[in-house]
């Protein structure tokens, strides 16, 4: 019993409207989510993103598949074991729907209430650990007009928070707000995730915080979308403006991405230890986030058959910025070729290469100082 996810999806189908003006809107949809695992589910507008969490919230019912939620299939219970169910989940709006008429503590006093608690005994003080998690102690007695969007937020979340739910259902919690704010809140989440070992599926189309997510899903057009193949629709486009307005950053990007994968591939595959090492190292050296790093990654696996149609090798001088990117770059060529434990004949061939293809001397940056 103790293995059982909270959260099965099991080829949902969902239709709004009757007759001539029913429409499909989400298409045998099946995922599985883990106690303590962050979802971020993503996609374009209309997708059915809202109506996908809403069906796992146990605030619509299901039409076709299944939906179980802590061991319970919502269309098979009754309507007080949903109501049980819906306790021990903790929702979060992309507006925070506060009540202004209450204070921050009343507000999440209500949501205590709402739970069917019997006893009020310790209630002031899980506002008050709640509250200071979200960093908000001092605020208990202000009115909601008088808090910022994102304090406003933060209330929000200690509320859905302050039962301890085994699940946190957020829709766009961060639309509101700036993007620092946005990144607190999103990185707050994941932490009391995190320490209460709640499952998690978070709403957003930022991909500014894609990063905090163990696994991402992305709906279009109702349908589970492998992230690889939407990534690389975006790539495209994206590659497409970069090009023309950023041409030198597109430039050094493409190279980049294109030389690692090279390297990998030059033992005819590359493997999935290549594939975490470039994935890592375009993380710590370019500073990109995962999500950028998959985009870069998908870029250069497309680019592998576009040989020949490079730029002019640009010679850097030594000690230059330049210069120690490209001998960056040439560390990096390396650390993939030696992921799987080995460096192959083809694979320094290979680095050769794209040195001389780039400009860049193949002489490892220490053996210079040395000279
Ligand atoms: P998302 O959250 O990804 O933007 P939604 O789940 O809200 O998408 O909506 C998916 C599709 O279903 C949209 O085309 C939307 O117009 C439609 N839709 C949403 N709610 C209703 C409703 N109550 N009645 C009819 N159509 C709806
Ligand atoms: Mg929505």
């Amino acid at each position: 019993m103790a293995g059982a996810s909270p959260i099965q999806v099991e080829n949902v189908s969902y239709f709004y409207g009757k007759g001539n003006l029913r429409k499909q809107i989400l298409f045998d949809v099946s995922t599985e989510i883990a106690a303590g695992e962050i979802i971020i589910l993503t996609g374009p507008s209309g997708s059915g993103k809202t109506t996908l969490l809403t069906l796992i919230g146990a605030l619509r019912s299901c039409q076709e598949g299944v939906v179980r939620v802590l061991e319970q299939d919502l269309s098979a219970v009754s309507e007080s074991a949903l109501v049980k169910v819906r306790r021990r989940i903790g929702y979060i709006f992309q507006q925070h729907n506060l009540l202004a008429s209450l204070s921050v503590a009343q507000n999440i006093q209500m949501a205590l209430e709402l739970c069917g608690e019997r006893s009020r005994k310790g209630w002031n003080e899980r506002i008050e650990t709640v509250l200071s998690h979200v960093g908000m102690a001092d605020h208990m007695y202000k009115m909601p007009d008088q808090l910022s969007g994102g304090q406003k937020q933060r209330i929000g979340i200690a509320r859905a928070l302050v039962h301890h739910p085994s699940i946190i259902l957020a829709d766009e919690p961060t639309a509101s707000l700036d993007k620092h704010s946005g990144r607190d809140v999103v990185e707050l989440i994941q932490r009391l995730a995190k320490e209460e070992g709640a499952a998690v599926v978070l709403v957003t189309h930022d991909n500014r915080i894609l990063d905090i997510a163990d696994r991402i899903l992305h709906l279009e057009d109702g349908r589970i979308k492998n992230l690889m193949d939407a990534v690389g629709d975006d790539a495209g486009r994206l590659l497409n403006i970069m090009a023309r307005f950023e041409p030198d950053t597109y430039t050094e990007l493409a190279a980049f991405a294109l030389a690692l994968t090279r390297v990998a591939s030059a033992d005819q595959h590359i493997n999935e230890e290549e594939n975490i090492a470039i994935r890592r190292i375009l993380h710590e050296v370019s500073g990109l986030s995962e999500g950028e790093a998959e985009l870069v990654m998908h870029l250069s696996h497309s680019m592998l058959g576009i040989h020949g149609a490079t730029q002019e090798p640009v010679i850097h001088e030594p000690g230059s910025e330049g210069y120690q990117r490209q001998q960056q770059l040439l560390e990096s060529l390396h650390a993939v070729a030696a992921a799987d434990g080995q460096v192959s004949p083809d694979e320094v061939a290979e680095i050769d290469r794209i040195a001389a293809e780039l400009g860049i001397t193949t002489r490892p940056t220490k053996a210079l100082k040395n000279e």
